[in-house]
């Protein structure tokens, strides 16, 4: 069996961990997507911001592989998942990506540490105990491993959420609307882990928000409008993204 490592890989943000080359997403007469060609730096936290239906959940779908884009060409550690099989291409999002949902998305049966631990399970590893720790640590849930889902609050079920992201050390974790159904405190609990995420372990994040608080704690924020990136707002401020979030 293999086993994960606890051994710290910090990377600093550097060359490309995700990049999009005139990805273009169809639903019938629908573009979801039109034309977007993108680089996320290694180690940076991007938030993707736009209006509802603008494309942001197409969006992430497409740049992690969960669907695939009508046209162009979607890159992960340098890989054109678009040339992977179906079976690779889950093999690939399972080992070197984590997600994060609006809805949580905890199996009700499972405990704590299971839910947490279920990504390595279904790849056939073990956690490795003192990596297990630490995630469990960072997230806060050390005295809550064998509680269910349904014994936690929003906030508690989202920072389990994200620990299961973070078992596999992924290189990328997105993350759609992650802070959508908790109050602001917990919210930001839940921002300080993947700001941690990045600092701390060298991860790069997606983060699909429509909250200007939410985007304010990523390095650049990437603004999409009807399928398409209009701009880009670095050491974004929430009076920043807020004004320029009006004029979309
Ligand atoms: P956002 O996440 O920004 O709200 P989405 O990516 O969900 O936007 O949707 C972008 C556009 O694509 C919308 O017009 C939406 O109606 C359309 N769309 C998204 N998913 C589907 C689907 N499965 N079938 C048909 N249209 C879809
Ligand atoms: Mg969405």
């Amino acid at each position: 069996m293999m086993t994960m490592t606890a051994e710290a890989t910090v990377r600093a943000t550097g060359p490309e961990a995700v990049g999009l080359d005139s990805v273009t997403r169809t639903y019938g007469a629908v573009r979801a997507l039109d034309g977007i060609t993108w680089t996320f730096p290694r180690g940076g936290f991007t938030a993707v911001m736009g209006p509802s239906g603008s494309g942001k959940s197409t969006f992430l779908h497409c740049a992690s592989g969960l669907d695939r884009p009508s046209a162009g060409t979607v890159r992960i550690g340098g890989v054109d998942i678009g040339r992977l099989n179906e079976a690779k291409r889950t093999r690939l999002r399972r080992e070197r990506i984590g997600f994060v949902f609006q809805a949580f998305n905890l199996i009700p049966s499972m405990d704590v540490e299971r839910n947490i631990t279920l990504p390595l399970h279904l790849g056939g590893a073990e956690a490795d105990p003192a990596w297990l720790e630490e995630v469990v640590r960072r997230v806060g849930l050390a005295d809550r491993l064998r509680h269910r889902p349904s014994e936690l609050s929003g906030g508690q079920q989202q920072r389990a959420a994200l620990a299961r992201a973070l078992i596999t050390r992924p290189e990328v974790v997105f993350a759609d609307e992650p802070t959508g159904a908790l109050d602001p405190r917990t919210a930001r609990d839940v921002l300080r882990m993947l700001r941690e995420a990045a600092d701390l372990t060298g991860q790069t994040i997606v983060l699909v928000t429509h909250d200007p608080m939410a985007a304010a704690w990523a390095d650049s924020v990437v603004f999409l409008s009807r399928g398409r990136i209009v701009d880009e707002l670095a050491a974004p401020t929430v009076s920043a993204v807020m004004s320029r979030w009006e004029t979309l």
